[in-house]
């Protein structure tokens, strides 16, 4: 059994914030002084929404934003960090005087490195990485090499580079809290538990706003139909994701280097009414699931509270809420991104960064209306096939493979898929 199919849990996923504190010699700081990558998004405005709610616990030290200024100037009045970051240069030069004239005591950083600065800063004690896709890689590389802890929502960054994120973590005292709601429900199904007792992960999946449709009827959909997930409120790429259900092949990716399980103990089952987030079964054939409203609070605040729970995160379940919780298998067939779990957990090596890179670039272009819902898997495919397999890849190689999978995605869209 190699290093990454161990089922051994890494050191740095908490079993419960006392052991991790003891094993990585860390004490744990009140309040909590946070980065928060993403600050405007989905994630990061739930993120917020705690902060507020608990000024005792948490304090927004810094933060980022791609472009949407406005919201940010609003958190910044609100909670008064040290540091605005705004990685689009343009928007950030539409506030500087703004900035200066309001918000004098919050210094500015702008452009492409900006996230990794702020995460990196001394007076930081975790970042909350709910920047989307890609760019959550380096700054997240650069938190680490720094000890931060890591309340993990950009799953990318593991899709991506799973196997050197791990690498990275044996000589980090870095802590990573997975916020993603499967993640933090299998890291709460595990608590108490010996992981060699683990049989198997089960990840629930909704299904998406298609899971009924056939697949002619999946060739005419458009973004607007996809961008309305029948449970989950969320950002606008992984609602698409979800549609697809690469979001589940990239959560399998996740739970594959989170939890050190191997991949063939790692299964989907689609659970449409998302009430229970993730189940682990035991080898005694016990199982435990977690249950819960689909609501972004409760991770957010289980990975914040360090795997300590916080009062009041979210609303209670009522039984009747849970009178018919029903279970199908996933329909490849219809929804074929979900093998790309299986490719990327095989060949290793670059194939996930290839196949996130391809994702993000047909996914952008199909919320664009250039191409159809099942383009997106061609075009995922087609990049994986043309783009140079490196099987030990190092930092520069997967920035470099995101590179040229982006521009060749790009080519083959451009070339055969667009719609007139
Ligand atoms: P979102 O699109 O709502 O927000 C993304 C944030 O990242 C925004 O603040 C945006 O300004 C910033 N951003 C985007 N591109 C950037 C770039 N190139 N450089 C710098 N900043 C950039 O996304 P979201 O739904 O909040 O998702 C964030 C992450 O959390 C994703 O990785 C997603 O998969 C994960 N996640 C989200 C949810 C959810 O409920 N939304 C659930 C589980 C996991
Ligand atoms: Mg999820």
């Amino acid at each position: 059994m190699n290093e990454s199919t161990k089922s051994a849990p890494s050191k740095h996923i908490a079993q419960n914030a006392e052991l991790t504190e003891t094993s990585t010699g860390k004490e744990t700081r009140q309040p909590l002084r946070l980065a928060v990558l993403g600050a405007t998004g989905s994630i990061g405005r739930q993120t917020l929404d705690l902060v507020a709610a608990h000024p005792e616990r948490f304090e927004l030290v810094t933060m980022s934003v791609n472009s949407r200024t406005d919201e940010a100037l609003k958190a910044v009045s609100k909670f008064h960090p040290q540091t605005l970051a705004v990685c689009d240069e343009h928007a950030a030069r539409g506030i500087r005087d703004i900035m200066k004239r309001d918000f004098g005591s919050t210094e500015l950083v702008t452009g492409s490195d900006a996230m990794t600065e702020i995460a990196t800063r001394d007076d930081v004690d975790m970042v909350v990485t709910a920047t989307v896709g890609y760019s959550g890689l380096l700054p997240t590389v650069a938190a680490i090499k720094k000890d931060k802890d890591i309340a993990l929502a950009n799953k990318e960054t593991l899709v991506v580079a799973g196997d050197l994120i791990s690498e990275l973590l044996k000589t980090s005292r870095t802590r990573i809290y997975p916020v993603d709601s499967e993640h933090s429900a299998i890291a709460q199904c595990l608590e108490g538990e010996e992981r060699d007792n683990v049989h198997r992960l089960i990840i629930t999946a909704s299904g998406g706003p298609f899971r009924t449709l056939t697949a002619k009827e999946l060739e005419q959909v458009t973004a607007a139909d996809a961008l309305r997930h029948p449970n989950w409120s969320m950002g606008a790429k992984i609602t698409i994701d979800s549609a697809t259900m690469m979001n589940k092949a990239f959560e399998i990716i996740e739970a594959h280097h989170l939890f050190g399980i191997a991949p063939d103990k790692i299964n989907a089952i689609v659970h449409p009414q998302s009430i229970i987030h993730s189940m682990v079964e035991f080898k005694d054939g016990a199982i435990k699931a977690q249950l819960g409203i689909p609501d972004m609070h409760l991770p957010i605040a289980y990975a914040l509270g360090m795997h300590h729970r916080i009062a009041g995160a979210s609303g209670y379940l009522t039984f009747e809420q849970m009178h018919n919780l029903t279970f199908e298998q996933p329909d490849t067939e219809r929804f074929p991104c979900l093998t790309f779990a299986n490719t990327a957990l095989i060949r290793k090596g670059n194939t996930a960064c290839i196949i996130n890179a391809a994702n993000e670039v047909a996914v952008d272009a199909f919320l664009h209306g250039r191409i159809r819902f099942t383009d997106i898997f061609d075009v995922v495919a087609h990049t994986l096939e043309n783009i140079d397999y490196e099987s030990s890849p190092r930092l520069e190689d997967y920035i470099e493979t995101n590179t040229l999978s982006r521009r060749k995605a790009e080519e083959y869209i451009n070339k055969y898929k667009v719609i007139n």
